[in-house]
């Protein structure tokens, strides 16, 4: 199967906005062992966008839009599809009904130009958008499918996995009933994407259905499975069997799966031992607290936090000896522990956590360079400490820095596993 994926934008033209959405649909396409032959970018423009919708349908078996389906009137994807496919534009009223019901509960005003993102080219299913008002277009048409997906990435992401993905791999599969396409995600931390690569390269080497995609976010790598089958019960057997031979591999350095954060995994962690814990942030200003408290029923565990920026109010609210911020300075592992000690006394925690380094990106010393960074954790037991050397910029310091503290928190609770 030639698969062509042509983008529509002009922001895209001009390199203000990144393509993304491209080399997110060449890797869906991927998965489901479909060949991406062609990438085209082309403007709002309908003369230039008609030669190129013209030339996609022309030599591909395959083209995936992206963009342009929006109400106004530089929106022309679906129209041009529409004329050139020679398959007219025809009003879906299921989703008429349903914009109207959109727009009627947030009490904006209806116009006409909304009902253009209820018009499908005839023979065109309508995909459903659960998170816009341009909803995705399927349409097989003699010789090419032909898929539209609105531009901004969370839409075309959520309708291209959820209903594109499973249609296609239908149709791959010959075209028999029932075949399905199902992906997990492994969430691995603590081993960087190389090293995770190497410990898995066996399996890799091996993968064909499933599939196995590594993606490296930032102080995590995910790992997507995907198997396609003929039934779900399969699939599922196909994908277990594989994330069993990963976490064999990697053990607990997989902290979760699909959606779980690892924010979400601590907080798990936390729930099930029964213990509380507060936190000291200095150079995280608070990150390590938000991303603690986008847990829903985190207040289980969760006792709250302080953020103390300057060295005073590490001495007045942490009760920190100013003697040691003056012997070591305010980023010392001695200041870091006398925070996690602190906060855990001052809040009545099981366990406290503290933070602090030098974001950057000016503050930086030969001893302590950007990046440094001293994460402790303390309870009952005593303090620990770790020293960490984080790189990038201040926001991707800040990231990688509660990244780590999280970790080192898990680390914490599972290796104190039932004492
Ligand atoms: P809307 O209904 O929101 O108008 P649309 O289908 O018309 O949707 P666009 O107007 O083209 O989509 O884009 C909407 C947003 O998505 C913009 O912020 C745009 O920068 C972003 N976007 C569009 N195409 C891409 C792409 N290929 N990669 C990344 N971002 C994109
Ligand atoms: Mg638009």
């Amino acid at each position: 199967m030639k698969a062509e994926i042509l983008t529509v934008g002009t922001e895209l033209l001009m390199g203000q906005t990144v393509n993304t959405n491209a080399a997110e649909i060449a890797q869906m396409l991927a998965e489901i062992g479909a060949g991406v032959y062609y990438q085209t970018i082309v403007g709002d423009n309908p003369q230039r966008l008609e030669e190129a919708v013209r030339t996609a349908v022309r030599r591909a078996d395959l083209v995936i839009a992206s963009g342009g389906l929006g109400p106004t009137e530089d929106d022309l994807t679906r129209e041009t599809f529409a004329r050139v496919l020679d398959a007219p534009l025809e009003r879906h009223e299921g989703w008429a009904q349903q914009l109207r019901e959109r727009f009627a509960r947030r009490g904006r005003p209806f116009s006409d130009n909304n009902l253009r993102q209820a018009m499908v080219p005839r023979g065109g299913v309508l995909l459903e958008n659960d998170n816009g008002t341009a909803p995705g277009i399927y349409l097989q048409h003699p010789g090419v499918v032909v898929v539209l997906v609105p531009g901004p990435p969370h839409e075309m992401r959520a309708l291209m996995r959820e209903k594109v993905l499973p249609r296609l791999a239908r149709e791959l599969v010959g075209n028999r009933q029932g075949a399905v396409l199902i992906s997990k995600i492994l969430r691995v931390v603590g081993v960087g994407e190389s090293k995770a690569v190497e410990l898995l390269e066996p399996i890799l080497s091996e993968q064909e259905n499933p599939t196995i995609a590594p993606l490296a976010k930032t102080a995590e790598v995910h790992f997507r499975i995907t198997a396609r089958a003929l039934e779900p019960d399969e699939a599922h057997r196909l994908i277990a069997e594989t994330a069993q031979r990963i976490r064999d591999q990697l053990g607990d350095a997989v902290y979760g799966e699909d959606d779980t954060t690892l924010e979400k995994a601590v907080g798990e962690l936390l729930a099930h031992r029964g213990l509380t814990v507060s936190t000291a942030e200095s150079c995280t200003g608070g990150l390590v607290s938000h991303r603690l408290t986008n847990v829903p029923g985190s207040s289980a565990y969760f006792i709250g936090g302080m953020l103390t920026y300057s060295d005073e109010l590490k001495v007045s609210a942490l009760g920190v000896d100013p003697v040691l911020i003056a012997q070591y300075g305010a980023v010392s592992e001695q200041v870091a522990e006398a925070m996690a000690a602190g906060v855990r006394s001052a809040t009545g925690g099981d366990i406290g956590i503290s933070l602090t380094g030098v974001a950057g990106p000016g503050g930086g010393t030969a001893e302590k360079p950007v990046g440094l960074t001293f994460i402790a954790v303390a309870d009952q037991s005593g303090v620990l400490c770790r020293r960490y050397q984080f790189w990038g910029g201040r926001e991707q310091i800040k990231l990688r820095a509660s990244q780590a503290a999280l970790e080192l928190l898990r680390r914490h609770l599972l290796d104190d596993r039932g004492g």
